[in-house]
């Protein structure tokens, strides 16, 4: 006779069953710690067809230029339209508050930062002298951008990834395609650079992309701190502290324009195109492409 209670092939089996028993218990406990990747729609948004129709286009160019980022508009507390972000971040599109232009460069709402429409194309005399305070792309509103690419140096640094251009690494943003537009315009350009020697002085020494740092002479962050931003020749014009500013529109002109639309063509802005003008400055900014294109009757974007 035996001296285990059972036979020790049942006794194999039965141990079998409660050791599958427990593994399934632990993935049920995994799954169950697992947070939200991502939180539930709002409830409370507004179909497009309740929006006002400046609103439906802002919205509209904003989820064609960053898929999967945007939610929608819903109203909020105070009954003013809201953006609603997928991760849960509330951005007041339209806070009814008027604005001086210094206020609109501090501290804009999503209408106000998509407000002036940028200038695409070739630049002429009259776009080389822009208007004062007209600076499309320059009016950002910050937690838009720490929605979109990360919420500290860390977070958005861990998304970069470096891209090739013009013989150097460029940390570039991976989320939301300014990594791979970067790479598109060198490939523009590259096949151009022979024929073109004088480019080197506009292109080098390359100033830079992903930085966490503050605007100069502000506590705004750079669009360089969220790695959708690339300097060219860091000698070029910059409008803080520019000894002969009347010189810039003649620079700006003289720009080669093959870099300025390799660039546009790829959801870049220019800031030789702003007022306050910043010549090596080539931003990643889709959705301002989008809106110049959509106004033009270029395209047209789903509701
Ligand atoms: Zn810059």
């Amino acid at each position: 006779m035996s001296v285990y209670p059972f036979p020790p092939r049942r006794y194999r089996l039965a141990f079998g069953v409660l050791f599958l028993l427990f593994l399934l218990w632990l993935v049920g406990l995994a799954e169950a710690r697992q947070p939200d990747a991502r939180p539930s729609p709002a409830p409370d948004l507004l179909p497009a067809a309740e929006l006002p129709a400046d609103a439906a286009l802002d919205l509209s160019v904003l989820r064609a230029a960053y898929p999967g980022a945007v939610l929608g508009m819903a109203r909020g507390a105070s009954g003013m339209l809201e953006l609603v972000m997928a991760d849960g971040a509330r951005l007041a599109y339209d806070d009814g508050k008027p604005r001086t232009p210094a206020e609109a460069e501090e501290r804009p709402d999503v209408r106000t930062m998509l407000a002036q429409v940028y200038p695409l194309g070739p630049v002429d005399e009259a776009s080389a002298r822009p208007a004062p305070h007209f600076s499309p792309g320059r009016h950002r509103v910050q937690a838009f951008f720490l929605s979109l690419y990360g919420k500290s140096e860390a977070e958005a640094r861990k998304n970069c990834r470096s891209v090739r251009f013009d013989g150097h690494g460029a940390l570039m943003q991976g989320r939301y395609g300014a990594a791979d537009a970067l790479e598109r315009v060198w490939k523009r350009l590259e096949p151009q650079m022979a024929a073109h020697p004088e480019w080197a002085k506009t292109l080098r020494p390359f100033g830079g992309a992903f930085c966490w740092r503050s605007i100069a002479a502000t506590d705004r962050l750079s669009a360089h701190s969220f790695g959708v931003a690339v300097d060219l020749n860091s000698h070029l014009p910059y409008w803080l502290g520019m000894r002969n500013p009347e010189k810039v529109p003649a620079q700006v002109l003289a720009f080669p324009r093959e870099i300025v639309a390799a660039f546009e063509a790829e959801g870049f802005i220019w800031g030789g195109k702003w007022a306050e003008f910043d010549l090596m400055h080539f931003e990643y900014r889709p959705e301002l492409i989008l809106k110049a294109k959509a106004l033009r009757g270029e395209i047209t974007l789903p509701r």
